[in-house]
């Protein structure tokens, strides 16, 4: 597990998924965690749960001004962050129609601008700590398109070559590993807007077998890695996943 670190870790889209998990894994390894999303009665009642050292920030990623005021306050009160986990995101999938303008900007306003936004605005923290990782939640979907996931795809093959080119320039103060996992039972797929996608993306996760802690447990894992290794990137699916 963390063994060789512990700090602070600020994780986007804590309220639920992948990201409630890695705030879970993270706080039980001993770090303290910023948990950040729109939904506060959830990050509350996370927070409550994990009791000390857990910080609920209300903070939508699209909007800079939340994200500075989260920043001050993770300063503040925690300290400063050592880790900053960009898990935020949004999948409405459909297929490519005009109808579909305005889940389009969200995807690449939240999973693209947001990861970019939030790390320009905690780069000073992580800079200071010397000892920083940036865990950038990618998807199989940044290494492979398919039909009526385009511009989810585009968002995260974003992610990719933004995440390498910031692992060269920041290292080796600060990590930067790409996590690209396929399909995790969350409520991900939830929120698709086009109707019979809908149905058929809720169906499939229906059956998924891969948890939010099966995601959280490796990405402690590359969290806990001495300082002189760096995971760079781990693409994980299913075992029955083509
Ligand atoms: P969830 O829907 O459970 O989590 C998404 C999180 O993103 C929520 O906590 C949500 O919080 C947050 N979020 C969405 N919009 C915003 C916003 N504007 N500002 C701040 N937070 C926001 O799904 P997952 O846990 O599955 O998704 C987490 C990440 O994992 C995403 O980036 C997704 O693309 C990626 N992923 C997921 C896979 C899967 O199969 N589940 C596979 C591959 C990658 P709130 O609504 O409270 O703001």
């Amino acid at each position: 597990m963390t063994s060789s670190i512990a700090g602070v870790a600020v994780i986007t889209g804590a309220s639920s998924g992948i990201g409630e998990a890695t705030a879970r894994h993270l706080h039980a390894a001993g770090f303290k965690v910023a948990l950040l999303a729109r939904r506060r009665d959830r990050i509350d009642a996370l927070a409550a749960d994990l009791g000390d050292g857990a910080l609920a920030i209300e903070a939508d990623v699209t909007d800079r001004d939340a994200l500075v005021a989260a920043a001050e306050q993770v300063k503040k009160e925690l300290g400063g962050a050592d880790v900053l986990v960009n898990n935020a995101g949004v999948m409405l999938l459909g297929p490519f129609s005009a109808d579909q303008r305005g889940d389009y900007r969200q995807m690449i306003e939240v999973n693209l601008l947001g990861a970019i936004t939030t790390t320009e605005v905690f780069l000073d923290q992580l800079t200071a700590s010397g000892r920083a990782d940036i865990i950038n939640i990618s998807s199989v979907a940044g290494r492979t398109a398919r039909s009526g996931n385009g511009v989810y795809a585009a968002t995260k093959w974003g992610i990719n070559g933004w995440s390498e080119a910031l692992r060269q320039e920041l290292l080796p103060t600060v990590r930067v590993t790409l996590i690209e996992p396929g399909v995790v039972a969350t409520e991900l797929p939830t929120h698709i807007t086009h109707e019979s996608t809908n149905t058929a993306v809720n169906e499939m996760y229906s059956k998924a077998e891969v948890t939010a802690d099966d995601i959280a447990e490796v990405i402690a894992f590359a969290i806990g890695r001495p300082r002189h290794l760096a995971i760079n990137e781990i693409l994980l699916r299913p075992s029955t996943q083509v």
